[in-house]
């Protein structure tokens, strides 16, 4: 499939992996940081790490979505979905996000609250529209990549007159989140988490463009390298990192050209502004109060916020106390680290948010890595 085959080439992979090998000197060490879900995925799904010297050390970062979501809006959503009448309309992967008590909003739909999922907020326009006598709620998440078509559905649900459409809107924006990590008391103090450069996120870029991250690499000194989600990619990115910290340079490289401009998308991101403004801060799973590291619904738009509409006030509630996702979303653990990996936390029953979607760092061990440090043992004949 073009696209695809010639960027999991792998008489390809293994020259690059050569290349890194050559490249990363051996007396020192290469600590990146993949910021996305989308490259842990990619690294645990095709060895990666296993084409790297032991000096070049990947670091899982919180850009999952359904990762970084905090327990307590997830119990907001689980209320509203309670109300008579209500209908929630969801992405697939929040409906396992573990709740207050052991809830889920799969649980809840189990009790008898009509919670829908669907692939797109157009779907969820669509069930208000087929639905008038119904309130509709849309449960939206995720990064910059999932924001404009909320932006889409909100203007399409005003320009319809629909009055029974509204958004729960949990949208986060990426740089605020690299600025928090790197402003961690880990990093910047304590150094127990070296960062030397970021692999930057592919399907955000295209919409924000590689501009936001100009501020980081001059700022903080860490080179950024925008990669796909293609192991070619991933690799061809650890391999630019190495160069520029190699040179002693710091600078935004895109290794991601047929997708991502400097610029992005200029009519998505006019979108979101005309829909969306910043939150003066929302808390993310494992980062905490994050200042301006998120969207909230315009007062323009006002009728279509489902926070507004039915009261919602966050209350935030503590992870549960077996749990590491906060470590390892800040890239202070590993999953391995968490005693109940693979044991009482599967992705058939999560205890926290990183086993649930695949873009989760426990979820991509266990799924690809997790018998790789296990011994064989060889039963005599
Ligand atoms: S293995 Fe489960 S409980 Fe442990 S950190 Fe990962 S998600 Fe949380």
């Amino acid at each position: 499939m073009k696209y695809i085959d010639e960027f999991r080439d792998g008489a390809l992979a293994r020259k690059l992996s050569a290349a890194i090998a050559r490249e990363a000197a051996p007396g020192r060490s290469y600590n990146l940081m993949e910021f996305c879900g989308g490259h842990t995925h990619a690294i645990s799904r095709y060895g990666i790490k296993d084409l790297l010297p032991a000096n070049v050390r990947m670091i899982h970062g919180p850009g999952c979505p359904v990762c970084v979501l905090p327990i307590g809006r997830i119990d907001s959503a689980i209320e509203l979905a309670a109300r008579p009448g209500l209908v929630l309309a969801t992405y697939a992967d929040t409906l396992r996000v573990p709740a207050s008590k052991g809830q889920s909003l799969m649980k809840a739909k189990a009790r008898g609250s009509d919670i829908r999922m669907v692939y797109s907020s157009a779907d969820a326009v669509r069930i208000a529209c087929e639905n008038p006598d119904r309130e509709v709620v849309f449960f939206a998440i995720g990064f910059e990549t999932t924001t404009p078509p909320t932006a889409v559905a909100i203007v399409e649900a005003a320009a319809r007159g629909l009055t029974n459409f509204s958004v729960f809107c949990n949208h986060v924006l990426t740089p605020a989140a690299i600025a928090n990590i790197l402003e961690s008391p880990e990093v910047r103090e304590l150094r127990t988490v070296p960062l030397d450069g970021f692999i930057g996120p592919a399907h955000v870029s295209t919409v924000i463009g590689s501009q936001p991250y100009e501020y980081f690499a001059e700022e903080y000194q860490r080179p950024v390298v925008i990669a796909g989600f293609e192991p070619l990619d991933v690799m061809q990115a650890i391999l630019m990192l190495i160069r520029q910290l190699n040179d002693g340079r710091a600078e935004v490289e895109n290794e991601f050209t047929r997708a991502v401009t400097r610029h992005g998308n200029v009519k998505a991101k006019a979108l979101v502004a005309e829909v969306f403004e910043l939150r003066r801060s929302f808390e993310w799973r494992g980062l905490g109060e994050v200042p301006y590291s998120a969207l909230r619904i315009k007062e323009k738009y006002r009728a279509f916020d489902a926070e507004a509409r039915y009261g919602i006030e966050y209350r935030s509630v503590p992870d549960n106390k077996a749990c590491e996702c906060g470590a390892i979303l800040r890239g202070v653990k590993k999953p391995t680290d968490c005693k109940v990996f693979g044991t009482v936390c599967t992705p058939e029953n999560p205890i926290g948010s990183c086993m649930v979607s695949s873009e989760g760092a426990c979820a991509a061990h266990y799924t690809y890595g997790r018998f790789k440090d296990v011994p064989v043992v060889v039963q005599a004949a």
